[in-house]
């Protein structure tokens, strides 16, 4: 791993493909240290084959992303859970 990564902002993109909702703000708990952040501040790495998002905290990968042709991968095992904000008008 290089010291070379993004604001974990820049998953606000490739994510807005995935969920419909702005996720940069999200807040996800890192199922290997268990910090609790918004999913903006995980570092982000884009030279690999895809999109990885590591934890701020431990380092660990939280996500990975991956375009396929005409699909995308979503691999979220490296978070316990992502807590999205609920689009308005959406039953509560
Ligand atoms: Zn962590």
């Amino acid at each position: 791993m290089t010291d070379t990564f993004l604001d974990g902002n820049v998953l606000g993109g490739p994510l807005d493909s995935v969920f419909a909702v702005d996720v940069t703000g999200a807040m996800g708990r890192c199922a290997n240290c268990g910090a609790t952040r918004a999913l903006g501040t995980s570092h982000v790495y884009v030279q690999a084959a895809g999109t990885v998002a590591r934890c701020s905290s431990c380092g660990e990968i939280l996500l990975r992303l991956v375009n396929a042709p005409g699909r995308i991968f979503v691999d979220l095992r490296g978070l316990s859970f992502l807590e999205v904000p609920a689009p308005e008008g959406a039953m509560q």
